[in-house]
């Protein structure tokens, strides 16, 4: 079946004009980027509705991008016929035969923005639901919940004719919630919390804490393969390396083993906060679950969220590991999450790490280290990589082109 366009419903629009000009001019940038492969397409957004036209760019390639964009609720393939009895019957006809499967019901449902056209709704309905079923075997119609539903309307300019309502991502688009960084390891838990807020309409830079030589170059790659998967809801995303391994030495000298899970954090949230405020960010998200280990109990995150009076979010905060788990396999991270490449955290994971950390006591200990010193090296040492969609960072040919360098 030739489509010749996309109808593209709108997710959660605020009715408000200045909310819902954001959102649609939103959109139409997201999705141009997301199809920026087929040049031939025009994106025409209007206050309701947004109509992608072909002009010859196949429909299932274009299915693969569209819908991952956010602030898509619903978007149907749609074929564009000449105001004829004919060439609406033949339309129809095809477009049934293209997706109907034995024993599925279906009704024909007419609206005409163009009340001159020779046929009323009525009397279309009835003439083409006849010639589908002298055409085509064990149909069946049913008024209420069919199978499929023939959508005819006829406008001033053409016909338009479809059959499907296919599911958007949903949510807003990337971008109209404003900009934060998230805090990205390689584990299962951030990446879903990264899918999560894109879907709210923020815009996130990636912050990732590396500690060469304890971890390896293919736990970094790792987690820019990572934000490569994510960059297919969002277009690209800005991944922002930061060196770690001074301030995870300076703890394991010098501090007592039980706080040295909460001392990292708070010194990972601290330069979480920075590059926040570097980058115009209004907030930080991470993968923490209420409960899931030591760092993540209420009172370890009283300890730790005490050094930034900036909004921290945990979009997986009151999700069990098995409905993470779930949606990290929807969106395709989870076979590259479970890859074990360690992470600055497991290294130089205490054996007993404390779950209720005394925040006073956390405090108290930072200050014997070079707090300022070691906060500003690590900003000093911060590489930021663009990457693009499904770019790849662990495969044969990323390791040839590393080796050279
Ligand atoms: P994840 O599956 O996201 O790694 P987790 O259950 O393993 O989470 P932790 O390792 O305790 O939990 O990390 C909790 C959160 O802290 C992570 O979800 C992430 O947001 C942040 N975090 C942990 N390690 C790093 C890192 N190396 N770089 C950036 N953020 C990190
Ligand atoms: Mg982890």
């Amino acid at each position: 079946m030739q489509y010749t366009e996309v109808m593209v419903r709108y997710g959660e629009l605020s009715t408000k004009g200045k909310n819902r000009k954001d959102f649609i001019g939103r959109l139409a940038g997201n999705v141009t980027r997301a199809l920026q492969d087929f040049p031939e397409i025009e994106i025409h957004p209007k206050h309701d509705r947004m109509h992608i036209v072909l002009n010859g760019a196949p429909f299932d390639k274009i299915d693969q991008r569209l819908k991952l964009v956010f602030g898509i609720q619903t978007y149907s393939p749609t074929v564009k016929v000449e105001k004829n009895l004919d060439a609406i019957k033949k339309a129809s006809l095809e477009l049934m035969q293209a997706t109907f499967k034995d024993g599925m019901t279906f009704k024909v449902n007419t609206r005409r923005s163009d009340h001159d056209f020779e046929y009323d709704t009525n009397q279309l309905n009835a003439m083409v639901g006849d010639y589908l079923f002298d055409n085509m075997d064990n149909l069946k119609v049913k008024m209420k919940k069919p199978d499929l539903v023939l959508r005819i309307e006829v406008r001033q300019d053409a016909i338009y004719i479809s059959n499907q309502l296919l599911h958007g991502a949903g949510g807003m688009p990337v971008g109209t919630a404003g900009r934060a960084v998230m805090m990205l390891s390689g584990g299962i838990d951030s990446p879903v919390a990264s899918y999560l807020a894109m879907k709210r309409g923020v815009e996130i830079d990636m912050v990732h804490f590396f500690s060469p030589p304890y971890t390896t170059e293919k736990a970094l790659a790792k987690a820019k393969e990572l934000t490569g998967i994510l960059a297919n809801y969002s277009g690209k995303i800005n991944f922002i390396a930061v060196p770690f391994t001074e301030i995870q030495e300076q703890i394991k000298e010098k501090l007592p083993e039980g706080y040295l899970m909460t001392i990292q954090r708070r010194f990972m949230l601290q330069l979480a906060d920075r590059i926040r405020a570097m980058r115009g960010g209004l907030a930080i998200f991470n993968g923490e679950s209420v409960g899931q280990v030591a760092s993540q109990t209420l009172e370890s995150m009283v300890a730790i969220n005490d050094v930034t009076s900036t909004p921290v979010l945990r979009p997986v905060a009151t999700m069990d590991k098995t409905e993470i788990i779930k949606l990290a396999e929807q969106i395709g991270t989870f076979d590259l999450s479970i890859e074990p490449f360690e992470d600055c955290c497991t290294i130089f994971a205490p054996p007993r790490p404390k779950t209720k950390p005394k925040l006073d006591e956390a405090r108290k200990l930072e200050n014997r280290l070079d707090t300022e010193g070691m906060i500003q090296r690590a900003i000093d040492g911060m590489e930021i990589t663009p990457i693009y969609p499904n770019q790849k960072f662990l495969d044969d040919k990323a390791e040839e082109d590393a080796e050279l360098l």
